[in-house]
Formats: C-alpha cells, sequence, structure tokens
C-alpha cells in the first residue's frame, strides 16, 4: 500500500447563492481518494458508513484503485452527515448540521497490509482516531499528512494538539490557522504552528489560492480564477488529496517538490468546484488535469527587468 488515507465518507446537503444538492456524496477521505487516485495506485481507505451509503460510489472507489478493507459498513446505522450554506462570496460557509452518526462508533483497526504505508493522510476527523491511525503504523512512515478543521478545534483541541505534534505536513484554512494560533498575521501565525511540531504548513485561502510555509521560506499559489464556481465543497480536501498524491508518486519531499505538490492540489481542487460533491472528480482525467497545470504556469509566468530610477 502506498498511501492510507483516513476520513469521513459521507452524505453532504449544500446550498450555495446558485443551487442546492441535497445528500450527496462527500467526506473527507472521499475526496482526497479520488484526487489522489490519479498520482496512486495502490491506496487504502480508513473509515466507516453505515448501510444507507451507496454501493456505487465504492465500487466508483474500488476501480481507482482504493482498497476498503479498512472502511467499516455498519448495518442498520446512519453515515455520517454534513450540511453546509454557502456565503455569496463562496469563500465562506456556515455549517447547518453536523449529525456525527456512525463516526462515533469508529475505532479503526487497520488491515496488516495498511500498516507500513509509506505515506498517511490524516484527512479531516476526530483527531482521537487520527491519533489511533498513527499508533498503528508499524513502520515509521516517509510522510504524514493533516488536515483538520475549526470543529474540532472548538471540541477536541488536546488531542488534534497531540496529533499536530506528530505530523510532517499540516493543511488548514487561513481562518483556522488564526484560531490555532490566536495570531492574526499568518506570518506570525505559521510561526507558532511549526512551533507545534510540523515541518511544513500549507494555509488553503480557497480562491485566494494557498500558502506554504516552512525552512524559513514562503511560497504562493494562486487559485485558478474559475468562470462559474459551482459549489466548493471538498476543494480542501480535493487540493490535500491531489497535494499527497504528487508527493507519493514523486517521492520528494523538497521544499521546491512541495511547490509542485501545490499547484498540483490547487489544479485539482479547482475542478472540484465545478459540479456538486464529487460529481466533477468522477469524470475527470489526467490529461485535464495536465492541461490545468500548465494554466496554472501561465497565470503565474512573468518577466520583469527593474527600472533604474
Ligand atoms: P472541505 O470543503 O474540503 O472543507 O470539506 C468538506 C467535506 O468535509 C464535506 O464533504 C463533509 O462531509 C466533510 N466534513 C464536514 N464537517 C466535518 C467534520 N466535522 N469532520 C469531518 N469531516 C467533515
Amino acid at each position: 500500500m502506498q498511501l492510507i488515507t483516513v476520513g469521513t465518507v459521507a452524505f453532504d446537503s449544500i446550498e450555495t447563492p446558485f443551487g442546492k444538492a441535497d445528500r450527496v456524496v462527500g467526506g473527507a477521505a472521499t475526496f482526497i481518494s479520488l484526487a489522489a487516485s490519479h498520482y496512486v495506485k495502490k491506496m487504502g481507505l480508513v473509515s466507516v458508513v453505515g448501510d444507507d451509503f451507496p454501493k456505487s460510489m465504492l465500487d466508483e472507489l474500488r476501480v481507482r484503485g482504493v482498497d476498503l478493507l479498512g472502511l467499516e459498513v455498519l448495518k442498520g446505522k446512519e453515515s455520517f452527515y454534513w450540511s453546509g450554506k454557502y456565503h455569496y462570496d463562496m469563500n465562506t460557509r456556515d455549517t447547518l448540521e453536523t449529525r456525527l452518526n456512525v463516526l462515533l462508533e469508529l475505532d479503526p483497526k487497520l488491515p496488516e497490509a495498511y500498516r507500513s504505508a509509506p505515506y498517511v493522510m490524516l484527512g479531516n476527523l476526530d483527531p482521537k482516531v487520527q491519533l489511533k491511525v498513527i499508533e498503528q503504523m508499524e513502520v515509521q512512515p516517509a510522510l504524514v499528512v493533516l488536515d483538520t478543521m475549526n470543529f474540532w478545534m472548538d471540541s477536541a483541541m488536546p488531542a488534534l494538539r497531540e496529533v499536530i505534534s506528530r505530523v510532517d505536513i499540516l493543511t488548514i484554512n487561513d481562518a483556522e490557522a488564526r484560531q490555532l494560533s490566536g495570531e492574526h498575521s499568518l506570518v506570525k501565525a505559521a510561526n507558532k504552528i511549526l512551533a507545534m511540531g510540523p515541518k511544513y504548513l500549507v494555509v488553503k485561502k480557497g480562491e485566494h489560492g494557498a500558502l506554504l510555509f516552512g525552512e524559513d521560506r514562503v511560497f504562493f499559489a494562486p487559485a485558478l480564477p474559475l468562470e462559474d464556481i459551482i459549489d466548493p465543497t471538498g476543494a480542501g480536501d480535493t487540493f490535500a488529496g491531489g497535494f499527497i498524491g504528487y508527493l507519493a508518486h514523486t517521492q520528494d519531499h523538497s521544499f521546491d517538490n512541495l511547490k509542485r505538490a501545490i499547484i498540483t492540489g490547487s489544479a485539482l481542487a479547482s475542478f472540484a468546484c465545478e459540479k456538486f460533491g464529487t460529481e466533477r472528480l468522477l469524470t475527470l482525467t489526467r490529461d485535464e488535469i495536465d492541461e490545468r497545470i500548465r494554466q496554472f504556469v501561465d497565470l503565474v509566468d512573468f518577466d520583469i527587468e527593474l527600472v533604474e530610477e
């Protein structure tokens, strides 16, 4: 197994200023696995669903190389459910409801083949569960990436701090970076967060791109200006999936390669916004991703000669 992902596999109800979708498939681990599948061929998924979860979606994951031995299906139980409503800027949203359902019973037991995976993606989920996954790894992974959100900062901070101290890279959004550090300046926030343990911090800024901090360096990647944003749900997870997928494929964790991984993640995230839920990711091809990466290169390419005073 090259990469294992833990995270929610869920139903989402989403409302944006331009439309609505009721009980579509979502969940952090779903978006991460779909995105990473373009770069990694042997992946494991650690999560739990109820038997209300569509088998067709499990098949979609399987055909993309996602092993589901680590996915528990609980009979007669309901899958994790989240609903949210986006503001007009589509960059901010309110959570309307979070029903943990089966998530309350998740006590992950990693299948033997998962315990020596070199890449571990701790997708957004209860940090106590994320810890249990790290603790079951028998071989020290080459890279552990953690994604989390304000929900867990509000409800499980001690466990979250423990996970943060044990990962190589943390990805969170700008508001979460401020909440976690108590600093408004993102530079100061990054310094405080890096002192908590991770070697690198990725700050996601939605339609304003992403920042990479680490090794006393900073890199900024824009988000591709899209003509229509239908639904940004899962963009952060899709970013994380593309990011770790690219790193697992290239096996190079230098700052310069992390920059490439950020562009890859950003390209994938831009597709996730084009349709509700996972719909766009299900038809996405590698050629389309590569073409979009070229657009990113064009977007930031410029030449300048400094003029004399
Ligand atoms: P993103 O838009 O990338 O932040 O991720 C949205 C996804 O996260 C949705 O598909 C939800 O099912 C999932 N989600 C929402 N709240 C939580 C939570 N508290 N823990 C884990 N996953 C969540």
